[in-house]
């Protein structure tokens, strides 16, 4: 896309002098940007970006400075208050900032702790939400996050807390009985006790499991597996976050679901993969 082609009419929000959004980018395919993402990025002065926002989408904005504040787990990163005080100070400068997140800003992306400090310090905001990759990246591994035979709620969980460590308030056993399917962010370094965990809770080691890495780029890599075999299935594939990891029945539905693998001449495996026997769409 260039630059120069209009937005589908509509009264877009003029990014004005001193105002931050803090805006989604989605999981990955710049195709998954909102429109008011695209629209932000044609006004901003300033873009500040996370590790797993695509260079794609950056070229979008080239009449901007771009600003890298990557935050990966476990490496020297720039520190959550130095981005949010950067955010107020760019603002005061008079910058137009566009402040560009993963996925949704306020999914596990620390965008509200940002946009409250925005607020604390008088900064004029909005919020464009975006495509979570816990909802959007398993669409791309053709995973519906819901499935009306599979379940009636859904949990998303962090794989880990601030420290590092998993998140000691997670109560595994209440995630495990309360919801069938467990979608779970930044959930790589700490797998092995995740999944011990949701077993000494009573699921089974059979249970279906799908690890989704830097979903839908063109390095997607999708990993079917249970919770028994998951420790030695990521090692053996050589899997590396950033990965979603959906746990339950649903991940069954891939089966006759990977559109991307049928677009590319690999047949459904199974029209049925939950048994049904009855078409889908009966009442
Ligand atoms: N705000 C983001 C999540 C930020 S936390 C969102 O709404 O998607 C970062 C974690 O998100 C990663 O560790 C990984 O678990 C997940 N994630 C983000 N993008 C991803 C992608 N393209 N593929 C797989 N997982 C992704």
């Amino acid at each position: 896309m260039t630059t120069d082609v209009p937005l589908p009419a509509h009264t877009w929000p003029v990014l004005e002098e001193g105002w931050v959004w803090l805006c989604g980018a989605g999981p990955g395919d710049p195709g998954l940007l909102t429109l008011h993402a695209v629209n932000a990025l044609r006004q901003a002065d300033v873009v500040i970006y996370d590790a797993l926002v695509q260079e794609d989408i950056l070229s979008w904005a080239p009449q901007a400075e771009h600003i890298y504040a990557g935050k990966r787990g476990g490496k020297p990163s720039a520190k959550q208050r130095d981005i949010s005080l950067r955010l107020v100070d760019l603002a005061r400068a008079g910058k137009r900032v566009l402040r560009l997140k993963g996925g949704d800003p306020f999914v596990f992306g620390r965008g509200g702790e940002e946009a409250q400090t925005l607020v604390q310090h008088g900064v004029p905001i909005r919020i464009i939400p975006g495509i979570s990759a816990g909802i959007g990246g398993l669409a791309y591994a053709g995973i519906p996050v819901t499935h009306r035979d599979v379940n009636q709620s859904v949990t998303f969980v962090t794989g880990h807390d601030q420290s590092g460590n998993t998140p000691g308030s997670l109560d595994w056993t209440s995630i495990s009985k309360g919801s069938q399917v467990i979608v779970i962010y930044m959930g790589m370094k700490h797998i092995a006790q995740i999944a011990q965990q949701l077993m000494d809770a009573g699921r089974s080691i059979h249970e279906p499991v799908a690890v989704v890495t830097t979903a839908t780029t063109d390095a997607q890599q999708v990993l079917e597996t249970t919770l028994g075999t998951i420790v030695e299935d990521i090692a053996q594939a050589g899997l590396e976050p950033p990965a979603i990891i959906c746990v339950g029945q649903s991940v069954l539905m891939r089966q006759v679901l990977d559109w991307q693998g049928m677009a590319d001449g690999t047949p459904a495996r199974n029209l049925d993969p939950l048994g049904r026997g009855r078409p889908a769409e009966s009442a």
